[in-house]
């Protein structure tokens, strides 16, 4: 499947006006102020390899793999320039030019775009888990035994649950009278590493009397495989969820994980039916909950005031979906004044999925500067305390509302400042209401 037909890779690459206002939030150039590696580079390339110069499609592979596909380019291109949608073609492009390229990727996509596959997956690397990590103190996640090329000893990991979460808990959950009928997309990190947060999920959504359908068939949304330019296995996962959803009869479909919601609500009518169950009724389970606040506050328990919070902006969430005052909300009704914000609390953690694997090393200097935030939050906050005689502060943690920041935050920060913790938004809000 064609990602952008002729006619729209045209349009796309002539819309770029090359004002750079893309490089001012793209964090790998930050880093290394590298023209080519951003937005307007990648598509002045793009645009050079069409139209002039095919010798230079070498150079395209370069920039293809130079990207966390955060899209913090896109949310502040003024001419809608659809990145998100250009950099999967890139990577579409690269796949196909080789033969040997080709025939991997022709195997890895088969393979990773069966559900079944998918399930089985994580028991396969839990024997792995097993024989060659160790835990981490505080349950904190696990370290390797041995450093593999791409991964160090010293990385903190998530550890892989024994049990998914849709293996192992209800599909179906009552709720009152007249209350929404709510769909969960658990998500692959939510289901097979924090188990923790789904629960949580379902929780919330009991107590505020909702009923719950958690499909047993529901598969990854495919955004790993999207972003990497494997389309035909993007879609193939897009049909199977939709046609898993389809008869749920929900009113709305959630997912604790931006990048799934993002790829359900925004690409999945590029892939399948463009009218489909999650068209128009999905989103993110903070723009959910803030949406019923005044039922959660009631339940409302106590914090604190030794504790402080502050809050991490996944890119796909503030960025992609513009969903910044709904977690702020519901964090500052549940903390009060133990919520303080960070300098740059957008500023991308390093993270992006496969990047943190393949591109370790830059994905821990694009964190490092999100540390040195973090590290300041606190610094600011034991200095006022000291100021004022007040109360000592005796826990900080960084709540964010993504499964995979969560994971490279607590990688960054556990190394150097392991007394600072992370958490997902739900968590904290589960924890915080009234049983
Ligand atoms: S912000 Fe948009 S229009 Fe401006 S250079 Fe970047 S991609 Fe082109
Ligand atoms: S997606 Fe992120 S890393 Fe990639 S070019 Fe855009 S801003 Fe840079």
């Amino acid at each position: 499947m064609a990602l952008l037909d002729h006619q729209k890779l045209n349009e796309a690459l002539k819309s770029c006006v090359k004002c750079g206002k893309c490089l001012t939030k793209c964090p790998i150039y930050r880093e290394n102020r590298d023209e080519k590696g951003g937005a307007r580079g990648k598509i002045a390339l793009l645009r050079h390899v069409c139209e002039k110069d095919q010798t230079l499609i070498n150079r395209l592979d370069h920039v293809a793999d130079q990207c966390l596909y955060c899209l913090n380019c896109q949310s502040v291109c003024p001419q809608n320039v659809e990145l998100g949608l250009l950099i999967p073609f890139l990577r579409q492009m690269k796949g196909e030019r080789t033969r040997s390229r080709k025939w991997t990727r022709s195997v890895l996509s088969k393979k990773l775009s069966d559900p079944e596959f998918i399930r089985r997956l994580p028991d396969h690397l839990r024997r792995f888990q097993l024989l060659l990590t160790a835990s981490v103190p505080e349950n904190r996640g696990i370290h390797l035994r041995f450093p593999l090329p791409s991964v160090p000893r010293s990385r903190v990991l998530p550890n892989i649950a024994l049990r998914s979460f849709v293996q192992s808990h209800p599909h179906k959950y009552p709720g009152e009278p007249g209350r929404p009928r709510v769909g969960f997309f658990v998500g692959c990190l939510h289901n097979f590493l924090e188990v923790g947060t789904a629960v949580a999920t379902i929780k919330l959504l009991q107590r505020l009397g909702m009923s719950v359908i958690v499909p047993e068939q529901q598969t990854c949304c495919g955004l790993p495989h999207f972003s990497s330019g494997m389309i035909e296995a993007a879609e193939k996962l897009a049909r199977s969820n939709i046609e898993v959803f389809a008869d749920q009869g929900c009113d709305y479909i959630i997912s604790g994980c931006p990048t799934c919601v993002a790829m359900l609500s925004l690409h999945y009518p590029r892939l399948g039916p463009r009218h489909n169950p999650f068209t128009g009724r999905t989103m993110d389970t903070l723009s959910f909950l803030a949406l019923h606040a005044p039922d959660l506050v009631k339940r409302k328990a106590s914090v604190s005031d030794h504790d402080w919070y502050t809050y991490h902006d996944p890119c796909h969430l503030a960025g992609e979906l513009n969903v910044r005052s709904q977690p702020r909300e519901l964090l500052k009704m549940f903390l009060g004044d133990q919520f303080r914000e960070m300098e740059a609390a957008d500023t991308c953690c390093g993270g992006g999925g496969s990047f943190a694997v393949t591109q370790y090393q830059m994905s821990l200097q694009i964190g490092s500067r999100k540390r040195e935030h973090i590290v300041q939050w606190r610094e600011g906050i034991l200095a006022e305390c000291a100021e004022r005689a007040s109360v000592i502060p005796q826990s900080f943690t960084v709540v964010t509302a993504c499964p995979g920041c969560e994971i490279q935050l607590n990688d960054l920060l556990y190394r150097q400042t392991p007394e600072i913790r992370v958490r997902h938004v739900v968590d904290l809000l589960a924890e915080s209401v009234l049983d």
